[in-house]
């Protein structure tokens, strides 16, 4: 089969029309494809096509960056150290300090610049792991693998349909479809943190196409004649997971980076200050990196202005630096909390979009049966019913199997030394990965009746 680059280059014959004919489809249709799926893709039409090793950025590209903030890290030094603490040393700064405070403050300084300089070389030398060092090579799946029946664009309902498969899942386990996942993810970084402000803001949303039809399909009078609308579900996964770049059968929670050109185990997102994937191996450490860098920027911050307000003349390269300082420090702060609260909550930042999207869906669905602003009575009504039919776990759930504190030591080992400085490693393998019990052996997401007996 021919080999070709995903993007340019002469792609086979099926795959070139279906790509056209995708661009036609509008963003938000391809996105309720993608999460309750289609025909096409039951039919495995498509899935055979081989592209071939997929190429990372080139360099000056992937580590611009990293170039920048290696600048901004010696030029942090020479200014603290040489402008600002070395004049106090010798008694002849402006600023009136002696060389008590000049000392004091340098020795500070440096343990942090090192500290600091430490955990950003280890997160730039450790990788985040990659899926072909584990997985071997594996041939395409066979296009003509369908078990049951395809369900038609007029068939039944996309919902109905998804927990048809969900309750069937258990028996297509081992013939079922296999999913070929080849769209990246390109989080942003700031994402787990546009969840948290959304989360408050959220209200008025456009309408996805579909889903109107979606809950028309699936209401039916419950008792006490209340609206009953079916919960949009997720597709559950229902065979191995073939990424057409690596041609390997992806493990779980490992995705395929566009930037490195390489399946990443517990794919986190792709980070460009550090000129790699955030991943399994070197997730422990991508945490420290921001706690160090919040340290280390929010005792610049504190140390300049006491400065700059003492100075007879501002310094352009003080100011400056407090300015950068500011900027970074604020950004690894929320970095570095909205990824500890990621970690308790069991998920990477990949696998928090399916909870927004799992949110946007169930809007969708209660907009289109009660309208946009009206019957939030009922819509709460629903929702609370929703979340006693599925006992309250969340969508993105399935690798929560413990409290917070186990989670955090899964992720950031069991070492409290390991939570601060970057001495820690992940628990596991990051292939295989314990599971919360509450989800079926695919990833289902199960209604509280369908939970093993013991944690109804
Ligand atoms: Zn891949
Ligand atoms: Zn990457």
């Amino acid at each position: 089969m021919t080999v070709n680059e995903p993007t340019g280059g002469s792609l086979p014959m099926h795959s070139q029309a279906r790509s056209s004919s995708s661009s036609n489809i509008p963003k938000s249709e391809k996105k309720r494809r993608k999460w309750f799926g289609t025909s096409e893709r039951r039919s495995g039409q498509g899935f055979m096509t081989r592209y071939g090793p997929s190429r990372s950025d080139p360099w000056p590209q992937r580590y611009i960056a990293v170039f920048v903030l290696c600048a901004l890290i010696i030029w942090s030094f020479y200014v603290v150290v040489g402008r600002v603490c070395t004049p106090m040393i010798r008694n002849d700064s402006s600023v009136g300090f002696g060389r008590a405070i000049g000392i004091g403050t340098m020795i500070t300084f440096i343990i942090l610049w090192l500290v600091f300089v430490w955990s950003y070389m280890m997160i730039l030398i450790v990788g985040p792991g990659l899926a072909r060092d584990h997985c071997p090579k594996m041939p395409a799946p066979p296009s003509d693998f369908v078990s049951g029946q395809a369900p038609t664009e007029s068939g039944p309902s996309a919902a109905e349909t998804a927990s048809a498969q969900m309750v069937d899942s258990h028996s297509t386990l081992v013939h079922g479809p296999a999913l070929v996942d080849t769209e990246a993810p390109e989080p942003s970084q700031l994402v787990p943190i546009s969840h948290l402000v959304s989360d408050f803001v959220r209200g008025s949303e456009t309408e996805a196409p579909g889903s109107a039809a979606l809950s028309r399909e699936a209401k039916t009078r419950g008792p006490k004649d209340e609206i009953y609308v079916e919960r949009p579900v997720p597709l559950p996964q229902t065979g191995p997971r073939w990424c057409r770049y690596c041609e390997i059968n992806k493990p779980d929670r490992a995705h395929h980076c566009r930037h490195c050109g390489t399946c990443v185990m517990q794919f986190d997102h792709h980070c460009p200050w550090i000129g790699q994937c955030v991943g399994w191996r070197n997730h422990t450490y991508f945490i420290i990196f921001t706690l160090q860098a919040s340290i280390f920027c929010s005792y610049l911050v504190i140390w300049l202005v006491i400065v700059l307000t003492k100075m007879p003349e501002i310094d352009g390269q003080v100011m400056g630096l407090l300015i950068a300082a500011a900027i970074f420090g604020l950004f690894a702060g929320m970095m570095y909390s909205s990824h500890v609260y990621l970690i308790i909550k069991g998920v990477s930042t990949v696998e928090s979009y399916k909870s927004r999207d799992q949110r946007e869906h169930e809007d969708h669905a209660l907009q289109a049966e009660f309208g946009t602003l009206w019957k939030n009575h009922e819509k709460r009504k629903v929702r609370k019913r929703w979340k006693e039919e599925w006992g309250g776990v969340e969508v993105d759930a399935r690798w929560k199997w413990g409290n917070s504190m186990e989670m955090w030591e899964q992720e950031m080992g069991t070492k409290w030394i390991g939570w601060f400085l970057p001495l820690g490693r992940p628990q596991g393998d990051g292939i295989h990965f314990k599971s919360n019990p509450r989800f079926g052996p695919n990833g289902e997401w199960l209604k509280k009746k369908d939970w093993p007996k013991e944690l109804q």
